[in-house]
């Protein structure tokens, strides 16, 4: 069964300020959240183009800070939802807030009104870069909400960001472990980036702030992804939707943005399955020189890489004298098999390989301590 969202963007609903690295209008819609009375006509127009037998649809409040915002108009919105909740055309309501924006009575009240999932914005667990962010609550608030959440029976989402102020690798690491520890149900990774009249713009003018490069967002994000996926938690999401409005020139000042920044990790994921695989084999036949990879034809682009780097690389780290890839659909997704000139074919899946690599999180290289020192004030 797939999942949608029908999303409802309700820029800044809620929030009690605007952070340091956030502006809502450009992240993810301009305008003015939509009145209640205009969500049944959405999720109509979404559901008549869905097929209901394979998808389970939810509605979802994204870009704000729901749970703060007056019980009346949080109300007025879920009540919108309760007559297709009522007939099983959604299946639930999920929205996002701010962990020190949840207590006991919200969380209950939420329930009384058919929410089943919760995404926390907890961006980082690490106090300092909480505090150097000006996020006003503590790892330890964060944490507790995370637990609150999950013991009301909701399922919760946890967003991460990488690269604010004050962040590096240790605290990244420290972020995902603390994450992790929380049997989340899904989890964001955004890398940070500096959007045009945020606080954050100030900073990079001032020079007190440095943002990652992308090679860096991509690379702690891959650790980030295997760490997650070595536990069985889900990462829905890696990188900012690259909408209409972030698109435009002048939106993102700097920062490691790329419109496909997801697939950007997911190719570092395959080179790095790959050589592990190579690893093997090179292992048990020295000399060899013709490999053929093989992969689900959806993963190609991921197994080749953007201009064909990933190949190139491995090549290089490898020494074949010829390396090429190709589709094979009785391959899972995520899976990697090998063909040798010769006949003999080895296959390495996601699992096997994120159950043999070291834990990242527990053993880091400490290769970008020192670039990432530099984002610190
Ligand atoms: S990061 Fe979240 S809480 Fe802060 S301004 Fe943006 S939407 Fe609101």
């Amino acid at each position: 069964m797939k999942h949608a969202n029908i999303a409802v963007f309700i820029p800044h609903l809620g929030c009690p300020y605007k952070c340091l690295f956030c502006d809502q209008n450009r992240i993810s819609r301009p305008g003015l959240a939509p009145p209640p009375s205009d969500i049944p006509e959405l999720i109509q127009k979404h559901l008549s183009t869905m097929d209901r037998n394979q998808t389970e649809v939810e509605l979802a409040f994204f870009g704000g800070s729901f749970t703060a915002l007056p019980k009346s108009t949080q109300e007025a919105y879920l009540a919108m939802a309760r007559p297709y909740l009522g007939r099983g055309l959604l299946k639930g309501v999920r929205l996002s807030t701010r962990p020190d924006c949840v207590d006991q009575e919200s969380l209950d009240f939420l329930k009384r009104w058919g929410v089943s999932t919760i995404e926390l914005g907890i961006q980082s667990f690490d106090d300092r870069v909480l505090y150097m962010s000006g996020r006003e609550y503590s790892a330890r608030q964060a944490e507790r909400a995370c637990r609150m959440v999950k013991a009301a029976g909701f399922s919760l989402g946890i967003q991460l960001m990488l690269g604010l102020p004050g962040d590096d690798e240790a605290a990244v690491y420290h972020s995902t472990r603390r994450a992790v520890s929380l049997a989340p149900d899904l989890v964001r990774i955004y890398p940070t980036l500096v959007i045009k009249d945020t606080g954050l713009e100030n900073m990079l003018a001032q020079g007190s702030y440095l943002p990652l490069s992308l090679e860096q967002a991509v690379e702690l994000s891959k650790e980030m992804y295997i760490a997650f996926q070595s536990h069985n938690i889900p990462v829905v999401r890696m990188g900012l939707h690259p909408g209409e409005e972030l698109r435009c020139p002048g939106t993102v000042l700097a920062g490691p943005y790329h419109p496909a920044f997801g697939e950007l990790v997911q190719q570092a994921v395959f080179k790095e399955q790959a050589l592990m695989l190579l690893g093997d084999i090179e292992g048990e036949t020295p000399g060899i020189s013709k490999v053929l990879l093989l992969v689900n034809q959806r993963d190609l682009s991921k197994m080749i890489g953007n201009n064909r780097r990933n190949l190139l690389e491995i090549q290089q780290i490898m020494s074949f004298k010829e390396l090429s890839v190709a589709g094979r659909e009785d391959l899972n997704s995520d899976e990697i098999a090998v063909f040798i000139a010769g006949g003999s074919e080895r296959r390495l899946d996601r699992k096997g390989f994120v159950k043999r690599r070291r834990d990242p999180i527990n053993t880091g290289s400490g290769r970008y301590i020192e670039e990432l020192k530099k984002t610190r004030i």
